[in-house]
């Protein structure tokens, strides 16, 4: 595929924004896999005609209904975290924009995505058109997916108070899961968590991070 320098230019700056927070994340480089997903996702298909000069800033956007598509950094870290395997079932919660789903389904088997917005849920399945593995779903994404469940990796995308125990419930042994976690509309704390073949859950904050609320009753 022919590469577009403005989005060659905004890899260069993920990747150099991955090297100056490795002591943080423990990653210094971004995986080949999650590289190549990056290229082959246009940002620009996902946000707004009036944002669309502004895609390949690593910046987050409005996406309307006051969300945001995140910044595309803190995607491609998010991303790395998950260490999805082809064939892995991943679920997402905020589906937003479905631009994280997007880059999700060229890693994994299939992706299944929950959104609370409904306005929200129908753009994001009208710019997911052609993706085969990505299944979509107006509702509380707290409660998971119970129908889908269980889960190789779980993404959040929207800031909770707690670790939903429904979502921790629907990760299965061996599963990864990263969640902003902390007050809305504060700083939070980016958790990557697994759960090991033992059942046992091991924490470790990652990052500070900015994210919207997760809302709904959980
Ligand atoms: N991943 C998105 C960014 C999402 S912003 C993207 O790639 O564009 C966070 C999203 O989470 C918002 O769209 C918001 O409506 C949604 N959200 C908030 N609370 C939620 C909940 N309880 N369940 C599902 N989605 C939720």
């Amino acid at each position: 595929m022919e590469r577009d320098p403005a989005l060659e230019g905004l890899i260069a700056e993920i990747e150099a924004e991955t090297r100056h927070t490795a002591q943080f994340t423990g990653r210094s480089v971004l995986s080949p896999r999650v590289l190549a997903a990056l290229r082959r996702v246009r940002r620009a298909a996902f946000v707004p005609e009036e944002e669309r000069a502004r895609a390949y800033v690593n910046r987050p956007l409005p996406i309307g209904h006051h969300q945001t598509i995140s910044q595309p950094f803190i995607v491609a870290i998010m991303t790395e975290l998950l260490d999805v395997a082809p064939g892995d079932v991943v679920l997402e919660v905020g589906t937003g924009s479905g631009y994280q789903a997007a880059v999700l389904a060229e890693l994994a088997g299939q992706v299944c995505s929950v959104e609370i917005i409904a306005a929200l849920t129908e753009a994001a399945r009208g710019a997911l058109v052609g993706y085969r593995n990505i299944a979509l779903r107006t509702g509380d994404g707290a409660l998971g997916w119970p129908e889908r469940a269980p889960f190789d990796a779980i993404m959040v995308t929207a800031a909770a108070a707690e670790v939903p125990p429904a979502l921790l419930a629907q990760l299965k042994p061996g599963g990864r899961m990263v969640i902003p976690v902390g007050a809305p509309w504060a700083e939070q704390r980016l958790m990557r968590i697994t759960k090991h073949g033992s059942g046992a859950v091991m924490q470790r904050e990652v990052l500070r991070v900015a994210f919207v609320p997760l809302v709904g009753g959980g």
